[in-house]
């Protein structure tokens, strides 16, 4: 049954968890999600190769901190496979033409998915929804998620959750940082890459929207409902900001 909203929700999610990201970086981000009572979204690579999320020496207790933070009732993400970009395909939403899966046949990107998947099986890990590398996948991506049963996408643009002819949940990614929306269910992203300020303000937002933020099983309970023509609408003026900005840098480089 539908549910109607009064408010608006939102949705923190945290991209690029590997055993090599920055620790010092990431443990005041944790105190702060336990402090603040948000439940986040982390989007955890399962067997990480790119070089950029390379930052510190790998810590050995990573499975057992990924486990401990879904015992909390923090979502985890299946960020990929191994966050390689392979091509340059920007995939159904069209913003990054990079992908780890768009563009790539339809059993390669099931046999990544898996490969993922099994490496969260072997450390006890469940995969609450899919968060793609660079928010770029396609059809046979989603093709393959629904093949092993991984149903909810974390991404795309809408004002709430909903559901699409596949049987797939999308519950959208709208912004990076937090800000007050007057409706809407608005999920925003993070890396652990924050600088000291960057912390202090989060903490700030999560203090101050804190009442509002819902688990990602709260926003999937929202989205028992179809793609509406303004969830559509939303998309459309997102790439019209894209492609105004893009002009914009064409223009200052004289083309
Ligand atoms: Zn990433």
């Amino acid at each position: 049954m539908g549910q109607r909203v009064q408010g608006p929700r939102y949705l923190l999610r945290i991209d690029d968890v590997c055993p090599t990201m920055d620790w010092q970086i990431w443990d005041p981000i944790e105190a702060i999600l336990v402090e603040t009572g948000v439940k986040p979204i982390l989007a955890v690579v399962p067997d990480n190769r790119d070089p950029k999320l390379m930052v510190g020496p790998a810590a050995t207790d990573f499975w057992d901190r990924v486990r401990g933070w879904q015992a909390r009732g923090w979502a985890i993400g299946l960020h990929g496979f191994q966050h390689t970009y392979v091509t340059q395909d920007a995939g159904l939403l069209n913003l990054n033409p990079q992908s780890e899966f768009a563009g790539l046949p339809y059993e390669v990107q099931l046999e990544k998915i898996r490969s993922g998947l099994e490496i969260f099986a072997r450390e006890g890990v469940r995969a609450n929804a899919w968060v793609a590398p660079s928010h770029s996948f396609d059809v046979n991506t989603l093709r393959a998620l629904r093949e092993v049963g991984l149903t909810i996408i974390c991404d795309g643009f809408a004002f709430h959750p909903f559901r699409d002819a596949m049987g797939m949940t999308w519950v959208p990614q709208q912004f990076a940082l937090p800000r007050s929306m007057p409706f809407g269910t608005w999920t925003f992203c993070h890396h652990p890459d924050l600088t000291p300020e960057e912390r202090v303000e989060l903490r700030e937002d999560l203090l101050r929207l804190g009442s509002r933020f819902i688990s990602l099983e709260e926003a999937v309970a929202l989205g028992d409902r179809k793609r509406s023509p303004a969830d559509a609408m939303i998309g459309m003026a997102r790439s019209a900001i894209r492609l105004a900005r893009r002009w914009r840098c064409l223009v200052r480089r004289g083309h």
